[in-house]
């Protein structure tokens, strides 16, 4: 992501490249002046962190980051990179899409992770071998500093910000059956699947929704809304079950212009996707590589879910602020991510909203919903 600070830094690095008459060719070796950014989202016992390299003035070809956690840190999965842990000291290595790193650019990669005593900041980063961060030994406190945000469950009452056609937080339901702008739905058939209002599970006050899915199709269940027009979307979510191999779906949205089948969002092969009912394909493509661009949601842990869907055919996904690539389709065939979906034109407009579960074959789920947002621009978490 660029910004006029990275553009001027980068800026001035060049300068001092060319005043100093160092070669511009790439070179897999870092240059001093490498940084990883190690941004952490945590919760009890648990947590997910985006790491972002950069190499500084010089280009890399292949990159591998290391790390050491200060307490009983447990890296459990990763994504956009191969990361093996020994002890406390962490490895992180490139997959074959992203080792490339111009300079002055950066790669994102994330790792998720359990601890029983502790989650202490990580130190010691290195790039390719190299201290990073300023830092010319592990002891030294790297600079900037990683800042762990300690903050799992956001103050109640988080907002929608202007010009949302929706912002519920769900604390006017009375009932136990959702009311007022929802209602549950189950098109086709019905089964085992219950939405209820709940309050044993809130990101924000005393109510969110839950939602216990089981398994086949019948069994499916969402809470339905019919709101204006909207092209960005946000809701947290809370599942205890992980992302089964098989397609499972937790976000429908009727598409008129698709012959009004459904825009879906939910998982397959452990990492979220989307699915387009109509013709059956998915962003990212399910290979291997595609999923890897991809992410599991977290366990137990409200998650800020929000996507851009815009008629245009645009479509973005981020998942506590943070944009998840293999998400994405902005109109150019990318292999492993949106050639598939690029195949057909795709100009959806898209007229409710349901969140719920609904499996195909396997996946059953218990997961709540609360906050949910809907508007013509990005709502935030
Ligand atoms: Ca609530």
């Amino acid at each position: 992501m660029a910004s006029a600070r990275h553009l001027l830094a980068g800026l001035v690095a060049a300068l001092v490249a060319i005043g100093a008459g160092w070669a511009l060719a790439p070179v897999a070796q870092a240059a001093a002046g490498c940084a990883v950014d190690y941004t952490v989202n945590q919760w009890s016992g648990g947590f997910t962190a985006n790491v972002r390299v950069s190499p500084g003035s010089a280009a890399v070809t292949g990159w591998t980051v290391t790390w050491a956690y200060p307490g009983d840190s447990r890296i459990t999965s990763a994504w956009n990179a191969q990361v093996t842990q020994t002890g406390t000291a962490v490895t992180a290595t490139n997959l074959a899409w992203n080792g490339s790193i111009p300079a002055n650019g950066a790669a994102e990669f994330g790792v998720q992770g359990t601890f029983v005593s502790g989650n202490g900041a990580p130190t010691g980063f290195t790039l390719n071998g190299v201290p990073c961060n300023g830092g010319a030994t592990p002891t030294t406190p790297p600079s900037p500093t990683p800042t762990p945000t300690p903050t799992p469950t956001p103050s109640p009452g988080t907002g929608c910000g202007t010009g949302t056609v929706l912002c519920d937080d769900f604390e006017s339901q009375t009932g136990t059956a959702p009311a007022g702008a929802w209602a549950v739905s189950s098109q086709d058939c019905s089964g085992l699947g219950t939405a209820t209002v709940d309050s044993s599970a809130a990101h924000s006050g005393t109510r969110s929704i839950k939602v216990t899915g089981a398994a086949g199709y019948c069994n499916h269940v969402f809470i339905r809304t019919v709101p204006g027009a909207f092209s960005f979307g946000r809701f947290y979510v809370r599942h205890t079950t992980a992302l089964p191999a098989a397609h499972v779906t937790f976000l429908a949205m009727r598409d008129t212009n698709d012959g009004n089948t459904d825009l879906r969002m939910g998982g397959q092969n452990a990492a979220l996707q989307w699915n387009r009912q109509s013709d059956d394909a998915t962003l990212p493509e399910q290979s291997p590589a595609g999923v890897a661009l991809s992410r599991p949601l977290p366990l137990n842990a409200w998650t800020c879910v929000e996507f851009r869907v815009d008629g245009a055919g645009q479509l973005q996904t981020w998942v506590d602020g943070a944009e998840v690539t293999g998400l994405r389709v902005d109109g150019v065939p990318t292999p492993d991510v949106d050639r598939q979906w690029l195949t057909k034109t795709w100009r959806p407009a898209l007229t409710d909203f349901r969140l719920g579960w609904e499996g195909y074959g396997d996946g059953a789920d218990t997961l709540w919903y609360d906050d949910v947002a809907l508007g013509a621009s990005r709502i935030g978490c």
